[in-house]
């Protein structure tokens, strides 16, 4: 009997998302809060190639702006395999290169997706068989929305995020993302809208008692009508990330003024997400936004969570 040769490489990949729906609770004594998140994986994705080695590396390429992103051992993919090594005693290293495509500091989970396929990757190269249940836990350890990077397709968030229970979706939304040459940084939005809170700015809407996601998103994404998700597309964090870059609100004007059913602050943001009734107008206002000297990429949703690619 011949043992199984060890790979030489393992190919994984995991999307961005956009949080169609956001409510953020109040903050809470641990200095987290409870969340409300209703999520979309969309066709922007990270790949992550990973070689065996005796200790742990990073290198990063990719599509989009890089100097944000770190490439020592604070790196969330580095900190992902060192950890999936601790709980399986495992005791080499990795060599992970990670092609990116999902705008950093965007709001849509580029950092997180790399957790995931890094997690999945690992797992692979080193044959530690970790158990997928097991797998959402360690990936809640290295962030709210890492789990979710890990499963994709549609899900609801509560607790930080990261309890995922799957939503069903039918059909394929097309968005058209802005993305901007400048990060906003989570915990400084999330800092905004405390303290707007605190001062009961008008703009801002007051914490709810336990958030939940609003049935009309339920059923727009389960019925896959454009038309009614757009009307009930939300964000608790879009007031206080236009209020720490006001620019994001002529953004959104913009893209409303050219065929947008609706738009959205991504996340903490300052990707803005556009939602479009169909790849027709999608491409028009794609057409239009980049015209008007913005960024722009298209993306489709829901896709899957972190796979294996075989090249
Ligand atoms: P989220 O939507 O989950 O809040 P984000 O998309 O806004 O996240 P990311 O691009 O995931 O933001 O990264 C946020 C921060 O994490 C950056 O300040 C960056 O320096 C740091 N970071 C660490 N590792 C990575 C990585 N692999 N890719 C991107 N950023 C990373």
């Amino acid at each position: 009997m011949t043992a199984e040769a060890a790979p030489t490489m393992i190919h994984t990949r995991a999307p961005g998302k956009i949080n169609v729906f956001l409510q953020v609770g109040a903050l809470e004594d641990d200095g987290y809060h409870d969340v409300a998140i209703a999520y979309q994986a969309v066709s922007l994705y990270e790949d992550v190639r990973a070689y065996p080695a005796d200790d742990f590396s990073v290198s990063v390429t990719g599509t989009v702006e890089l100097s944000r992103v770190p490439t020592d051992g604070s790196n969330i993919a580095i900190r992902a395999a060192r950890l999936l090594a601790a709980r399986t005693g495992y005791r080499g290293g990795v060599r992970l290169e990670i092609d990116k495509h999902v705008p950093v500091t965007g709001g849509m989970g580029g950092g997180s997706a790399d957790a995931a396929a890094t997690l999945l990757a690992c797992d692979a190269l080193w044959g530690t068989a970790f158990p997928r249940e097991d797998m959402l836990d360690l990936a809640a350890e290295l962030g709210a929305d890492v789990p979710f990077a890990f499963t994709g397709g549609t899900a609801i968030g509560t607790g930080r995020g990261d309890q995922l229970s799957p939503a069903l979706a039918k059909g394929q939304f097309h968005w058209v993302l802005a993305l901007a040459d400048f990060g906003l940084s989570t915990p400084a939005v999330y800092r905004e809208l405390d303290e707007h809170r605190a001062r009961h700015i008008q703009d801002i809407s007051p914490a709810p008692v336990a958030p939940s996601v609003d049935a009309n998103v339920l059923q727009a994404l389960r019925a896959g009508d454009p038309h009614m998700l757009a009307e009930c597309l939300y964000n608790d964090l879009q007031a206080p990330a236009i209020h720490l870059e006001p620019s994001l609100a002529d953004v959104l004007e913009l893209g409303e003024r050219n065929g947008a059913l609706a738009g959205i602050v991504s996340g903490s943001g300052p990707t803005v997400a556009f939602l479009a009734a169909d790849i027709d107008s999608a491409l028009e206002l794609q057409i239009a936004l980049s015209a008007a000297q913005l960024t722009v990429v298209r993306a489709t949703g829901p896709v899957h969570g972190a796979r294996i690619v075989t090249d």
